[in-house]
């Protein structure tokens, strides 16, 4: 499964700690996500991580691109929902194509656990049969 990583600055650490703490199931799995989550990310746990743009850059939408193609399978974006950002509308696109295409999609730590836990399970390999 691909896996979509990408994180407002106030929760990049918890992105962090998030891929940290599953960095064994996360291992079995390719992973992209937007400039500096993926290097925060990799640098703290020598994941590789296909590493787009910033946000801002277009790297939000680099991942909406790949949405839209079928070639994302979860995406983990870690909201910060007390900030006004000047990305919102490339973050609003990124999860209108995730419901337009069924992507799962994890907003905060306690629903990226869910799904983590899910597709540990196999509970989301439904997704390989339709790909
Ligand atoms: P970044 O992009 O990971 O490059 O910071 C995410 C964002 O724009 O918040």
């Amino acid at each position: 499964m691909t896996i979509a990583l990408t994180a407002h600055d106030a929760k990049k650490e918890l992105m962090v700690q998030f891929c940290i703490a599953y960095c064994g199931i996360l291992s079995r799995h390719s992973l992209c996500g937007t400039g500096t989550t993926s290097k925060m990310v990799s640098e703290a746990t020598g994941l590789e991580i296909t590493r787009f743009l910033s946000g801002g850059q277009g790297g939000d939408q680099q991942i909406a691109a790949r949405i839209a193609c079928n070639e994302i399978d979860l995406v983990l974006f870690f909201r910060d929902p007390l900030t006004r950002k000047e990305s919102e509308e490339d973050k609003a696109q990124l999860l209108r194509l995730c419901d337009v295409h069924n992507i799962p999609v994890a907003t905060n730590i306690a629903s990226a656990e869910a799904l983590i836990h899910a597709l540990e399970r196999g509970d989301l390999d439904w997704r390989n049969l339709v790909h």
